[in-house]
């Protein structure tokens, strides 16, 4: 079977969803590996370095795509009218995808896989269980993100991090407050603690307050009956109400005065990332103070970030850059393809050297959005047409033995009962 990969051909994105190290393990699965020329050049790898580990040079996606029965990909392939390429209109029917899909965001795009024949998987919405841990792209995305804000925070701030004594006198430590304790700010915290700086962070789930302790920053909150239920069961933080809202806008106005650096990563799963660095937060911060917002993605958790931008406002910088994986591809790049790489083996028939998703598989029905002609999976059922053939009475067995082959044509299953998405409540 052939497997392709993809130049990534979004604004931004920087990052490619192979490296030598899955090639050469594609190729010992039995794989043939087609990957499109150029794909890693901005994350550093040659294609050269590609076709030592047995890959095949494409010259173009059409020529990478024709006859794969696997397509993997960092965010979602270009649809009709995206852009000078319908990458999508060449994925061949029966292929699976895989990748960062984003359906949340654009629902349009599960009905093109449905009418394309492509069975799709989109792995951020990967249920955060144990099992899942090492495909888990968000987080291993999340936490070179939540290492690189600090970075890039402590160059566009004009001091020092660490205590400096020196014979020409004391340079003061920075303050630096971390707004969501999730996995890119406890990496965040690490890290700027690490670099000397006096660091606090804020959650509203109940976890996170420990887990920033243990890393010895302090922690700031807001502590209520509210926030001891501020857990969903896939474990993302709930949208709060207004009156925690307004008592959290209390403790950072005192809070944030005193700040020199801010890291924002606050997020609630599906929804719009919540406002928690309001106008007047910023008008009360000292000039040459920094906020790195790499909530901008969705929409940011401060009010003045414009995602995509470096804004200055009352002396302070908002760095409001999206996508933050993508500034530093070469690590975030091999870390995602070790994710694919990871899933796409948990799932292998090695006999027959072809994918096997199992349907009943609790991973399956978190990311698989399309399959056979359809939308299946729980929140974008109704995206796509149903299916042309009714789906088949189910089996009298429990069905666990159900596969997705790619190439070979099944009725979808029946939805689950509830939908494996985590999902804010
Ligand atoms: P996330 O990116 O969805 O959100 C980032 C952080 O922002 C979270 O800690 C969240 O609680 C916090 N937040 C949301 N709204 C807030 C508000 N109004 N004020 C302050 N903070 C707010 O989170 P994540 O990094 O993806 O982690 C989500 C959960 O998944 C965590 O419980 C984490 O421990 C868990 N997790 C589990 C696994 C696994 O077991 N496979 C892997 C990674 C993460």
């Amino acid at each position: 079977m052939r497997l392709a990969i993809l130049k990534e051909r979004r604004a931004g994105e920087t990052r490619v969803a192979a490296t030598p190290d899955t090639v050469k393990k594609f190729v010992a699965m039995g794989l043939s590996v087609a990957i499109e020329a150029g794909a890693g050049i901005t994350a550093g790898i040659a294609d050269a370095e590609f076709a030592a580990q047995g890959a095949e040079i494409a010259p173009d996606a059409a020529a990478a795509l024709a006859g794969a029965g696997i397509v993997l990909k960092v965010q979602a392939p270009l649809g009709a009218g995206e852009g000078a390429l319908d990458e999508i209109a060449l994925i061949p029917r029966g292929a699976l995808l895989i990748g960062i899909l984003g359906p949340h965001g654009a629902p349009e795009r599960v009905a093109a896989y449905a009418a394309g024949g492509i069975d799709a998987c989109s792995l951020e919405l990967l249920p955060r269980i144990t099992r899942a841990q090492s495909m888990d792209v968000l987080s291993s995305q999340a936490n070179l993100a939540g290492y690189r804000a600090v970075v890039e925070g402590a160059a566009a701030f004009e001091r020092a991090f660490p205590m400096m004594m020196t014979a020409a006198g004391t340079v003061p430590p920075a303050r630096l407050f971390v707004v969501g304790a999730g996995v890119a700010g406890l990496q965040a915290i690490a890290t700027a603690r690490r670099m000397g700086a006096i660091v606090s962070a804020t959650d509203v789930r109940p976890a996170a307050k420990e887990e920033i302790k243990s890393l010895g920053a302090t922690y700031v909150g807001v502590e209520s009956e509210e926030t001891a239920q501020a857990q969903t069961s896939g474990g993302y933080a709930k949208e709060m109400s207004e009156d925690f809202k307004r008592r959290q806008a209390e403790l950072m106005a005192e809070t944030l005065k005193k700040q020199d650096i801010v890291i924002c990563t606050a997020l609630t799963m599906g929804r719009r990332a919540p406002r928690i660095v309001t106008a007047a937060h910023v008008q009360s911060m000292r000039a040459g103070s920094v906020i790195v917002d790499i909530a901008s993605d969705a929409g940011g958790n401060c009010e003045l970030t414009e995602p995509g931008k470096l804004v200055e406002r009352n002396g302070v910088k908002i760095l409001g850059y999206t996508n933050w994986a993508a500034r530093l591809p070469v690590a975030s790049s091999s870390l995602y393809a070790r994710n694919l790489h990871t899933f796409l083996a948990a799932f292998w028939d090695k006999e027959g050297k072809k994918p096997a998703l199992k349907l009943d598989d609790e991973i399956i029905k978190g990311v698989l959005l399309t399959h056979a002609g359809a939308a299946v999976h729980p929140a974008f059922v109704g995206a796509a047409p149903a299916p042309a053939v009714p789906p088949a009475a189910p089996a009298a067995s429990s069905g666990s033995e159900a596969t997705v082959v790619p190439g070979v044509s099944a009725a979808p299953p029946p939805p689950p009962a509830a939908p494996a998405t985590p999902a804010a409540s």
